[in-house]
């Protein structure tokens, strides 16, 4: 996962001054000190380095944090606002224009992920905000780019503008506006041609196709995994066309975090998304507050609940909990539950969001499996009805026969009957004191 290196040393750092009742100035300064060596090691900007750590010794140092009743916890809520500061303070959202079509100009490096990040983006605002987008097909020097983006708009039903390799980009924007508005597509990505590296007639082609189309977002997608190269991409083509975001890939790689936490800082642009996977819905709004909390293991409860919200259909989650009350809860309902967390991401991604999960005694080298669910699925699907029901009536033959049918053992159907059992008595006890709560809210 991304930033944990940066994470496990700032948890280590700011757990010595924690729960301190008292707290120096020589504390600060050297819990600075070690905040400092763990930044640097992330690959963050030197100058960005020095301007947070000052910037956090200055307000620890103060009066108010040193005399309060908890300093230890005052230092690390400075550090915490200090961290989302850096990464930009509020999230920033894409700018939509008021007279349709809103222009969105994707432009980045070859390998960075601009292709895959425009149909993420155009699906994203569609299922998110309705949108109806059109996708423009200009990386005209690469035939396998405009294949690429044909591809992806079938697989998300979205329409694709493509004049082939022989036109000229300039134009190919312009007219995918003005289809647009025919069309009444209300957002045009314009997916433009990307180099190995930064070069003069990129830079001029770009700079002719937002004179054309005035767009407005110039979004530039770059690759975390690149660290300070990142940063220094974001600036030249900050300087050269003006963006007004960057969407960050690859964060679910292994990224030291460097790029996230400096590019703001060192390109006064946004960064308004981060791409976590290869699949068309990785892609996630970037908020700086919740990324802090999340690298300091305070967790980040608001983007998993957010999850479960995308995820999660209300009606059916009201009636298992019915059913969880009434104890009538079968295996074809706990089938149908875990194809609902599944949906949410991977396992581990979600711990991830869980404060404190990390510092979790066992939890850090517990590979939480994917893999194990499929079993368990397999383990279900073997199960008739009237088993999945009433799982009582599974005896010695009938779990062989599971066991059989799923591909595992006696042993792992045993494993997964008495998990469901405990779960379902877990369930009832926390169903009945809810209720006991419930009651005595009332009653006051
Ligand atoms: P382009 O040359 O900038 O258009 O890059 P592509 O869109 O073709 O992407 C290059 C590679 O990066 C592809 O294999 C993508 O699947 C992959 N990629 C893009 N975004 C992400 C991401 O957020 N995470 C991961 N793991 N891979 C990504």
């Amino acid at each position: 996962m991304a930033f944990e290196g940066l994470a496990d040393r700032l948890q280590a750092t700011l757990q010595k001054i924690k729960g301190k009742g008292k707290v120096t100035e020589a504390d600060v300064k050297e819990m600075m000190r070690e905040v400092r060596m763990a930044l640097l090691e992330a690959d963050v900007n030197f100058r960005v380095v020095k301007s947070f750590v000052n910037t956090v010794k200055e307000r620890a140092i103060g009066q108010e944090v040193l005399d309060s009743l908890t300093p230890g916890q005052q230092v690390i809520k400075v550090v915490r606002e200090e961290l989302a500061n850096l990464m930009g303070g509020e999230s920033a959202k894409l700018e939509m224009s008021k007279k349709p079509p809103t222009v969105i100009m994707m432009v980045g490096l070859q390998g960075a992920g601009k292709t895959t990040t425009t149909g993420k983006l155009a699906n994203h605002l569609r299922k998110k905000q309705n949108k109806t987008p059109l996708l423009a097909a200009g990386d005209v020097y690469r035939p396998a780019a405009i294949d690429q983006l044909e591809t992806l708009g079938r697989e998300i039903n979205i329409p694709v503008f493509s004049k082939g390799t022989e036109a000229n980009p300039v134009d190919i924007a312009k007219e995918a506006v003005a289809k647009a508005k025919e069309d009444h597509n209300d957002v045009v990505f314009i997916d433009t041609a990307g180099r190995l590296h930064i070069d003069e007639g990129l830079m001029d082609e770009l700079k002719q196709i937002k004179e054309a189309t005035q767009p407005d977002e110039i979004l530039l997608v770059v690759d975390a995994m690149t660290g300070q190269d990142a940063v220094n991409v974001a600036e030249s083509f900050n300087e050269q066309l003006g963006l007004t975001g960057v969407v960050l890939t690859k964060l679910d790689g292994d990224t030291r975090g460097g790029a996230a936490l400096s590019i703001r800082s060192v390109t006064q642009t946004p960064i308004k998304y981060v791409g976590t996977g290869e699949k068309l819905d990785a892609i996630e709004s970037f908020h700086p507050d919740r990324m802090a909390s999340r690298i300091l293991g305070m967790g980040d409860v608001l983007s998993l609940i957010e999850k479960a919200q995308t995820n999660v259909d209300e009606k059916k989650a009201k009636e298992l909990e019915d059913k969880f009350r009434s104890m009538s809860f079968t295996f074809d309902d706990f089938l149908e539950q875990l194809g609902q967390v599944k949906q949410m991401g991977p396992l581990d991604e979600l711990l991830g969001m869980l404060p404190g999960a990390n510092k979790m005694k066992g939890m850090k080298n517990l590979e939480v499996d994917d893999k194990q669910l499929v079993f368990v699925e397999a383990i279900i699907q073997s199960m008739t009805k009237k088993e999945r029901e009433t799982p009582e009536i599974l005896n010695a033959s009938r779990k062989k026969r599971i066991a059989k049918g799923s591909g595992t053992s006696v042993q792992k159907v045993n494993q997964l009957l008495k998990q469901f059992s405990e779960m379902k008595k877990m369930m009832k006890q926390m169903t009945n004191m809810q209720k006991g709560g419930g009651k005595k809210k009332g009653g006051a």
